[in-house]
């Protein structure tokens, strides 16, 4: 069954839309935040936890499944939800955004880019149409379409003709891609910063009639408003019976700032990223577990929240295995911060529900503080 979205309600207080993504692997309940999975595991969380936690899908990155183990040997093991253990949902990206941003000595050109691994200096070329291949053979539910992610700041005739190419490779990627029955090939609408530009690329790629459309090239070191702006003009150019997915944003303030500009999807490495540098999201903002003023701090990580870390282990403990380079402290923390995530989404669909977003996010950032 190709997937389809359902819109329960739009919030009366703001763009927010309250969502279910039917898939042949189960209903996501939207919006949501999806954890990153790049080498086809969530760094240091075991599948069973990720669903303890109630992930309902998770991403992962063709760019490095491509290089190592290889699209072929995954395939070979019955597919990446096999091979690691995974049955809900799984979303992969195209690894365009890898391989202009890891890959080295890259050439593009209208075929495709090469580029050499980051990790041993061999020489790839990925196409479009190999692009969908890969993903393909990975078996994932929602495959992106190859594109050019566009830095910033980029001037206007750099981003006009690589979103143009974008569009392109998005035609070619849907002409390649085989599996319709099971996996769903979404669009990534880019423009850079630039509302003509945005319009242009929503137009050309809602002509080609996806079944979801992710916004592309924005969090690349742009300020937080301006990324608010881009979403304001484009997400009412999307379609509405469609989800839409914001590519690369995991902090709370900005998933709550895309979910009132009507944004479904988000995933971003950054909570389990920051848990690993001992860094924990909590409801009265951030917390550096290494500060010597939780030495002896015997309270809960955050006392508002009960996840398996915050019901059973105290500051100073946590403190205590990140200054010995404990493993464990990598797990603790990853697994609270992706918990927090996902309690913050459901939240937001709850007051969406109730129609009461912008009374949800007065609250949120009073405690948490805003971060620009
Ligand atoms: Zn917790």
């Amino acid at each position: 069954m190709a997937l389809t979205y359902e819109l329960i309600k739009e919030c009366k207080q703001s763009g927010a839309r309250l969502g279910k993504i039917h898939t042949s692997r189960g209903i996501i309940e939207t919006p949501i935040f999806m954890p990153v999975g790049t080498q086809a595991t969530v760094k240091t969380m075991a599948p069973e936890e990720l669903k303890e936690i109630k992930s309902q899908i998770i991403l992962s990155n063709t760019y490095h499944l491509y290089l190592r183990p290889g699209h072929h040997l995954i395939e070979k093991a019955g597919g990446l939800h096999k091979f690691m253990n995974w049955d809900k949902p799984i979303l992969t990206d195209s690894g365009g955004f890898q391989v202009f941003s890891l890959g080295d000595l890259r050439k593009i050109s209208e075929e495709g880019v090469e580029f050499r691994s980051h990790l041993d200096g061999s020489k790839h070329f990925i196409s479009p149409e190999k692009a969908v291949e890969i993903q393909n053979a990975l078996g994932s539910d929602i495959m992106m379409v190859f594109d050019e992610c566009a830095p910033y700041p980029a001037d206007t005739s750099y981003v006009k003709s690589s979103l143009e190419r974008t569009t392109r490779w998005a035609k070619r990627c849907k002409e390649a891609h085989k599996n319709t029955e099971t996996q769903n090939l979404f669009g990534i609408i880019q423009g850079g910063m630039y509302a003509d530009l945005r319009k242009q690329s929503a137009e050309e790629l809602i002509e080609l009639d996806f079944p979801g459309y992710a916004l592309g090239g924005l969090s690349v070191g742009e300020p937080k408003p301006l990324m608010y702006e881009v979403l304001e003009t484009t997400t009412p150019l999307m379609p509405k019976n469609k989800p839409r997915y914001l590519m690369g944003v995991g902090s709370p303030d900005a998933l709550i700032e895309g979910v009132i500009r009507g944004i479904d999807m988000f995933d971003c490495v950054l909570p389990t990223r920051i848990a690993r540098n001992g860094t924990a999201m909590t409801s009265h903002g951030k917390v550096v577990i290494k500060n010597a003023k939780y030495t002896e701090n015997f309270e809960g990580l955050d006392l508002e929240c009960s996840c398996y870390t915050c019901k059973n282990y105290s500051k100073a403990y946590l403190r205590h295995l990140f200054k010995a380079n404990e493993v464990l402290g990598l797990r603790l923390l990853s697994y609270h911060n992706l918990y927090f995530l996902l309690k913050l989404m459901e939240e937001i669909r709850e007051a969406i529900k109730k129609d009461r977003l912008l009374d949800y996010r007065k609250n949120f950032f009073e405690k948490y503080g805003y971060e620009v």
